[in-house]
């Protein structure tokens, strides 16, 4: 064990701040047994995506106040004539897909994959809004009631003449970055869609077993793919700090990782939990894997030193809470976060997306 003892300053300065919890998968897969993780490629310039394979999108709708079509003046008919009624149109149906429209001013063109969710909700509404950001469609698993509705009043916006989909792969060809909140086994089928498209691809979805991860590492050798278990700043500058503290306190510092979120979620412990331990571990030179004990019940003994332990809790709509534990005989030290807005995510995946729009596969921040 390559601890230091309490007390000692750390070797190294803190790195600055991950930048909104964009981590982009590098181009070789993980060997997660070994734990290598292979030398982080240089950054690339970011490359234009060929135009002929991009749908070009739709034009945003006017901005409420924005001022109407000039209407050019007409000469009054020689004839008084009844007033002419215009026939009663219908407002176009939406079309799964902002198809023969062109981005003005090389706007970012996105497309969210999960995007009656709730993760999916919230990113939209900040999409619609964004400065270079165009969405272009949103899809959702077959048989979901969202699927035909607009998915701009979906997000209570304007409609945007795009209706909820369930054909992803139209969406990975039309567009320059596709977002994904869903869960592990639609994710996996988007990054191979990524890998067969090129589009770059955000993924915020947590809960996969290694199989899935190494597919999402394989995927990411030919696509530009971002994920992150956790999108918040806050999260991420916790894992730095997590990782620094398991450095410097020996293993008499027993080290538990608490996590709550609301009744919907599905996986257990939370990814980001997960990857707080990953951090304490690798501050103590440790693989997580051969010390995290993810549950306790029963007559289960003392604990084991040097274990990182994980507890989750479920309730209600708590957005997420994320608490590391260090305790030793007279004290404790406790790191937590709390997100109160899912906005947070939000954010970090607009953030991720910007960035991953026309990079090369296997690019780095
Ligand atoms: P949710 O259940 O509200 O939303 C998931 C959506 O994906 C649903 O609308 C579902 O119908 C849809 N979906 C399922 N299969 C699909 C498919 N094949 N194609 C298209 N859509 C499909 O869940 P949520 O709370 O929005 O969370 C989604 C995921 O994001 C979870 O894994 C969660 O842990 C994760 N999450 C990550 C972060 C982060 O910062 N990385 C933050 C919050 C949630």
């Amino acid at each position: 064990m390559s601890n230091r003892k309490a007390g000692k300053p750390a070797a190294k300065a803190a790195k600055p701040a991950a930048k909104g919890g964009a981590k982009p998968l590098p181009k070789q897969p993980i060997d997660l047994k070994s734990q290598q993780k292979p030398a982080a490629k240089p950054e690339s310039k970011p490359v234009a995506k060929p135009e002929a394979k991009v749908a070009p999108a739709a034009p945003r709708p006017a901005a409420p106040g924005a001022p109407g079509p000039t209407v050019a003046a007409q000469r009054p008919p020689a004839v008084a004539a009844k007033p002419a009624v215009a026939p009663a149109s219908r407002p176009p149906a939406p079309q799964p897909i902002a198809k023969g429209k062109r981005t003005g001013n090389g706007a970012v063109k996105v497309g969210v994959v999960g995007v009656a969710g709730r993760m999916g909700q919230m990113l939209l509404k900040m999409l619609i809004n964004a400065p270079g950001i165009v969405v272009v469609g949103g899809t959702e698993r077959r048989g979901s009631i969202a699927l035909g509705q607009d998915i701009g009043a979906l997000a209570g916006s304007d409609p945007l003449g795009i209706s909820v989909g369930d054909d992803p792969s139209l969406l990975f060809e039309t567009a320059d970055v596709v977002v994904d909140f869903t869960n592990p086994t639609a994710t996996v089928q988007h990054a191979q869609m990524a890998s067969r498209t090129g589009c770059a691809l955000v993924i915020g979805t947590t809960g996969f077993d290694n199989d899935q991860l190494n597919s999402l590492y394989r995927a990411a050798q030919k696509a530009p793919i971002v994920l992150a278990a956790n999108m918040s700043l806050g999260v991420n500058l916790l894992q730095q700090v997590v990782e620094e503290v398991a450095r410097i306190l020996d293993t008499d510092w027993d080290i538990e990782i608490i996590e709550m979120h609301h009744r919907a979620k599905i996986d257990a412990p939370s990814g980001t939990a997960l990857a707080l331990g990953e951090a304490a571990a690798r501050g103590r030179g440790q693989n997580l894997r051969r010390i995290s004990r993810r549950s306790r019940d029963g007559q289960v003994g003392p604990r084991v030193k040097g274990e990182i332990g994980f507890a989750a809790l479920r309730g209600g709509d708590v957005v997420g809470e994320h608490s590391v534990i260090f305790a030793t005989e007279g004290e404790r030290i406790e790191l937590t976060h709390k997100a109160t807005s899912r906005e947070i995510f939000a954010r970090g995946a607009l953030r991720a997306a910007r960035w991953a729009a026309g990079r090369k596969p296997g690019s780095m921040p």
